[in-house]
């Protein structure tokens, strides 16, 4: 009787075990394609792979918008000794060969992200959360190409309001 609760207690801490081990194991695995996706698709727009231009494109794929201060403020965690200057040019580089995009919100800072299909802004104005809404604007460029008679090369839609959090 005790052998056999001493071996059922054994064996659940070898499933656990197990279970802990596989989960660590996928995790590594997800990072570790994380950051092929991320060197080919530096490596696709001709940009130079460094461990500061991963660190950037990690940070805007979880973050989705940020801008400089806020990146530099991440990045000095990681790279002790990096400058907001260091920062700045890599943006300014990545934003070139339009690998990220700047996204200018009126009345504050641009952010960044990395580039996607077009798509609209929405910012909240307690908060400065933003998030991106894709939105058919064939009509909305028809009307404005109709009453301005202006050649249409881009479009940026910016809405203001109060996100979900701080309404509550
Ligand atoms: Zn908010
Ligand atoms: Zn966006």
């Amino acid at each position: 009787m005790l052998l056999k609760t001493f071996s059922v207690k054994r064996l659940v801490q070898f499933v656990k075990l197990f279970l802990w081990h596989n989960l660590l194991k996928c995790e590594k695995i997800l990072h570790k394609r994380e950051k092929m996706d991320y060197i080919a698709a530096l490596q696709n727009h001709s940009l130079k792979v460094t461990p500061q231009r991963l660190e950037i494109v990690d940070l805007l794929y979880k973050h989705g918008h940020m801008n400089v201060d806020d990146l530099y403020k991440f990045m000095q965690q990681k790279f002790p000794s990096l400058s907001l200057a260091t920062i700045y040019k890599n943006i300014h580089k990545m934003c070139e060969t339009l690998f990220l995009s700047e996204v200018k919100i009126p009345n504050q800072k641009s952010v960044y992200e990395l580039t996607k299909e077009q798509h609209a802004h929405v910012v909240c104005t307690k908060c400065n959360a933003i998030v991106d809404v894709n939105l058919n604007t064939t009509s909305l460029l028809d009307e404005v190409t109709q009453k301005s008679h202006y050649h249409i090369e881009e479009t940026a839609i910016v809405f203001n309001g109060i996100c979900p959090n701080c309404i509550n």
